[in-house]
């Protein structure tokens, strides 16, 4: 076996860069320890998120910074023990998260943000994955009338700098579009372009599919085991032993920070963890039609082919550290004031971790002190909407196309 180009980790970020080189013609390799996409990008609220057009700053008012630091908002949790080791990466996320500086980090990540549907729309038609593809968007639902002006104020004025589709629903028309909403929200914002996806995993499954197809092989094998070798590089796969490839990409999602710190780079990522649990949904009556994000309590609700999703906000705590319940049982009790959620569907409920950087934006492009080793990770709250997107600029910047957008403010040598 000998590849151009092997790419380790098989997320939607690793396997989507490997299907863009794939497509234009490179011979690729695409290794993971387990199955394509049954990490992060399998327990995600599966929203191809068009309208995601800001990354999440941290918080720099008293009232949002109060909130979090004391466990006021469910959206938040910290892990007390966590601290020390957050807090460089923390520093830095809070600095880059002033409002001039949040400013130019958004251009950057609007930029991407801008092709990522029709990325998808691309890979889609080619995986034939359209049957887990449910358009119309998603909710944006608010308890309180002042926080619904705020938001409806601020969808306009990103809608109308970003040309993205809304409307604002007061609560009549919000019970009308989902009658399985409790009464109560004042009413919600409906960014209509995004797209929700029934099975997030099964996407990535299918885009790895299409990969083979094109001839590309998936092996199983510790990406830890990648080292330099002649002129490239090698790393040991459980099957096919020891392969070689003059260019490898680290795109180990959460992951990468273990392997990017083995060979040298000091980089300032750190993890948000976000739970996910299943439930039955209403008992009788129609179900949730679209994702809704109850935007004062920070969790999500998606209809997903497993059940109803409920997905949690961010968790500040150690990659590996043991589930904590907390964040989780606040989520469900604030969801039940918003809609029968029936009971749940497992014992326990799914851990995962968005792989975030402290300037929010990831790292795409060649690594700085090492020929023939690219990035690609670090992608936050929207590496399942980005994923074809990133590949498409790695795939630029790999075989000297011009890149679809500057690839500068992603470059691994910025920081
Ligand atoms: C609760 C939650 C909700 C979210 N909702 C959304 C959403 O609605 N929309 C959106 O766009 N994004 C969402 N995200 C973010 C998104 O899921 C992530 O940004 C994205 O999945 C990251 O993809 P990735 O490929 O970089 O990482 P992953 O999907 O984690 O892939 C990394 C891969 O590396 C492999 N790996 C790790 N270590 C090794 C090793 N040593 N050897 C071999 N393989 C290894 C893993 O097995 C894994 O397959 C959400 C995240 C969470 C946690």
């Amino acid at each position: 076996m000998s590849p151009e180009v092997l790419i380790l980790g098989a997320g939607m970020i690793g396997t989507c860069a490997a299907l863009q080189l794939a497509r234009r013609g490179l011979r690729v390799a695409l290794l993971d320890r387990r199955e394509p996409g049954r990490e992060t990008s399998y327990g995600n609220a599966g929203l191809v998120q068009r309208e995601a057009v800001q990354p999440y700053p941290f918080p720099r008012d008293a009232q949002a910074l109060g909130d979090a630091a004391f466990g006021r908002t469910p959206a938040v949790h910290w892990q007390a023990g966590a601290l020390p080791a957050l807090l460089a990466p923390l520093a830095r996320y809070w600095w880059h998260s002033a409002p001039q500086r949040h400013a130019r980090i958004s251009a950057a990540w609007s930029a991407l943000i801008a092709h990522s549907q029709t990325a998808h729309a691309d890979l889609i038609a080619e995986a034939g994955a359209g049957d887990l593809i449910r358009p119309g968007g998603y909710l944006q639902v608010f308890r309180s009338a002042p926080a619904l002006a705020q938001a409806a104020a601020k969808a306009q004025s990103l809608a109308s700098a970003h040309g993205l589709e809304h409307q604002v629903l007061d609560a009549r028309r919000l019970q009308a579009l989902e009658p399985a909403l409790h009464p109560g929200p004042a009413g919600a914002v409906h960014w209509q372009q995004p797209w929700a996806v029934r099975d997030p995993g099964a996407l990535v499954q299918r885009y790895a599919r299409r990969l083979e197809r094109l001839g590309a092989p998936l092996l199983r094998g510790d990406a830890m085991t990648l080292e330099p070798w002649g002129e490239g590089w090698r790393v040991h796969a459980d099957e096919a032993g020891w392969v070689h490839a003059p260019r490898v990409v680290i795109a180990l999602g959460p992951w990468s920070a273990a392997l990017t710190r083995r060979l040298g780079y000091r980089l300032p990522l750190f993890v948000k963890r976000g739970y996910h649990l299943h439930h039955r949904g209403p008992a009788t009556g129609p179900g949730l039609r679209l994702p809704v994000l109850d935007a004062e309590c920070g969790y999500v609700l998606a209809p997903m082919a497993a059940g109803l999703r409920l997905t949690t906000g961010a968790e500040f705590a150690p990659l590996d550290s043991p589930p904590t319940p907390v964040q989780l049982a606040r989520a469900s009790a604030c969801a039940r004031e918003l809609i029968e959620l029936g009971e749940p569907l497992e014992a326990e409920p799914w851990l995962g971790n968005r792989p975030c950087s402290a300037d929010m934006l990831p790292f795409i492009g060649e690594a700085p002190r090492h020929p023939g080793l690219w990035f690609d990770f670090g992608h936050g709250h929207q590496g399942f909407t980005l994923g074809p997107v990133s590949g498409t600029l790695l795939a630029d910047l790999m075989t000297g196309a011009p890149p679809l957008v500057d690839p500068r403010p992603y470059a691994p040598a910025r920081i």
